[in-house]
C-alpha cells in the first residue's frame, strides 16, 4: 500500500482524491487542507450584489472524506521535504510515497500589512459573509476595488447592484496600477468591459496604486494572488507568484506532483492560466499518473483541453472566448453559471443556488 499525501482540498486536491479512491487497493491517501471546508471560489463574488448566500458555496471536506473512504486531516502545511518525503501539518510530520501539491493561490497584499489589515479580500465563502455583514452594516461613503483583473471587475460590477437595490448612489472606483484593466486580454473584450463598467457608473483609474484607505471607504482587496508560504521555501524554479514550474507530466520529482493554481505549467509557447478547468484536469492527471507510476506503467503527458474563459459581469453584460468563439451578452452568462452548477457539489448546494440567483426564496438578501 503507498501512502499519497494531497495539500490542498480544492479544485486540484478534491478531483485527485476522488480519482485516487477508486484505486483503495494499492494507495492510502490521506488530504490535508487548512480550512475544514471546501470553498467554490467561482461564485463568491455572486453572494454581494445577486444575493447568494454564501452557506451553499461551502460544505465540509471530512464528510467527503469519510464517503471516499480517505483519511482528512486539518492542518495548515508549513514546511515539505521533497528528498526525505516529508510534510509537516500543524505539530505532525508525515512521511508520503506520493505527494500531490495543490494548494492553490490566496491574495497577495505585496507584504503591505496596513493594507491587509484596512482590506476585505475574496478568499473564501467566510471572507464573502464578511463583506455582505459590512455592507449590511456601513453605509460607507466610498467603495473601492483594488485590481482590475477579472474578479476586480466582477466584485465592482456585484457592488453597484447592491448598493443599486438599496437605493444607496454612491461611488465605486477601481484601482489598476497597469496602464490597462483585464492585462493580456484581447482590446474588443477590454472596450466591452469598460463600456460596461461606465454603464453601471464605476469609475476606472489605471496607472494608479493605493497608500491608504479612509475611514468611511470600503477597500476590497483583487490585486494577484501568490502560492502558499511554504513552496516559498522550495528551492525549485518558481514565477513570480510563487507557482512551481512542473514538467510535462505535472511534476517537480519523481514522487511529487503539482496541479492546480500552485503549478506553472508551459502550454502552446505560455504557461496556463489559473482556472478551475485546469485545476480539475490536473488533479486527476497527477492522479492517474500516480497509480500508473505504482504499477510500473509509462506516464502519460499532461495535455490541457482549454474550454475558453468568461467574464461574468452581475448586470449580465459578460463577455469571453468559448471554444475558440468570441461571445458577449447573456449568453456567457448564462453558460458561466450553468457550469458553476454543474460543477458545484451536492444537490443541497446546487438548490440553493439556483433558488438564490433566480432569488425566489426570499433568503437571498436576508443578511446576517
Ligand atoms: C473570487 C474568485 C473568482 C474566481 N472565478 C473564477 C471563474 O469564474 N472561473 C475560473 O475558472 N476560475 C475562477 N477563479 C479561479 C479558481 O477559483 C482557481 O483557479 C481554482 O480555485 C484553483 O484551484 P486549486 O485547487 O488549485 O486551489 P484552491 O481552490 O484555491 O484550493 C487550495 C486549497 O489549499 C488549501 N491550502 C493552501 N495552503 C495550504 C497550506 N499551507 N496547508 C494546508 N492547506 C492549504 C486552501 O485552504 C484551499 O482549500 C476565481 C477565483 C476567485 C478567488
Amino acid at each position: 500500500m503507498k501512502k499519497v499525501l494531497i495539500i490542498g482540498a480544492g479544485f486540484a486536491g478534491l478531483s485527485a482524491a476522488e480519482r485516487l479512491s477508486r484505486h483503495g487497493d494499492c494507495v492510502k491517501v490521506t488530504l490535508i487542507d487548512a480550512k475544514p471546508v471546501f470553498d467554490f471560489l467561482p461564485l463568491l463574488p455572486d453572494c454581494l450584489g445577486r444575493g447568494l448566500n454564501p452557506r451553499y458555496l461551502s460544505f465540509e471536506i471530512d464528510g467527503f472524506a469519510r464517503k471516499k473512504g480517505l483519511e482528512f486531516l486539518n492542518a495548515q502545511v508549513s514546511g515539505i521535504n521533497t528528498e526525505e518525503r516529508r510534510v509537516i501539518a500543524g505539530e505532525k510530520t508525515i512521511d508520503y510515497d506520493y505527494l500531490i501539491i495543490a494548494s492553490g493561490s490566496r491574495t497577495n497584499f505585496y507584504g503591505n500589512k496596513e493594507l491587509e489589515t484596512a482590506a476585505f479580500k475574496l478568499d473564501s465563502a467566510a471572507d464573502a459573509q464578511r463583506i455582505r455583514r459590512a455592507l449590511a452594516e456601513t453605509d460607507f461613503d466610498s467603495y473601492i476595488v483594488c485590481g482590475g483583473g477579472y474578479t476586480g471587475i466582477e466584485v465592482a460590477g456585484n457592488l453597484r447592484i447592491y448598493l443599486n437595490k438599496k437605493k444607496r448612489d454612491k461611488r465605486i472606483v477601481i484601482i489598476e496600477r497597469a496602464p490597462s484593466v483585464l492585462g493580456p486580454l484581447p482590446e474588443w473584450m477590454k472596450e466591452y468591459v469598460l463600456a460596461n463598467l461606465k454603464r453601471l457608473n464605476i469609475e476606472v483609474l489605471t496607472n494608479s496604486a493605493i497608500d491608504r484607505v479612509e475611514e468611511r471607504s470600503m477597500l476590497i482587496w483583487t490585486a494577484g494572488v501568490r502560492a502558499s508560504d511554504f513552496i516559498q521555501d522550495l528551492n525549485t524554479e518558481k514565477n513570480p507568484q510563487g507557482r512551481i514550474k512542473v514538467d510535462k507530466y505535472l511534476r517537480l520529482n519523481e514522487r511529487c506532483f503539482v496541479t492546480g493554481d500552485a503549478s506553472w505549467f508551459a502550454h502552446q509557447g505560455s504557461f496556463l492560466r489559473m482556472a478551475v478547468q485546469f485545476s480539475i484536469m490536473q488533479g486527476q492527471a497527477a492522479a492517474e499518473n500516480i497509480i500508473r507510476s505504482i504499477g510500473g506503467n509509462r506516464l502519460i503527458e499532461f495535455r490541457p483541453l482549454d474550454l475558453g474563459y468568461i467574464i461574468p459581469m452581475a448586470n449580465n453584460y459578460s463577455c469571453g472566448n468559448i471554444l475558440g468563439r468570441d461571445v458577449k451578452g447573456r449568453l456567457p452568462t448564462l453558460l458561466h453559471y450553468l457550469m458553476c452548477i454543474y460543477r458545484s457539489c451536492g444537490r443541497k448546494n446546487k438548490f440553493g443556488i439556483i433558488r438564490n440567483l433566480l432569488n425566489r426564496t426570499g433568503e437571498a438578501y436576508a443578511y446576517t
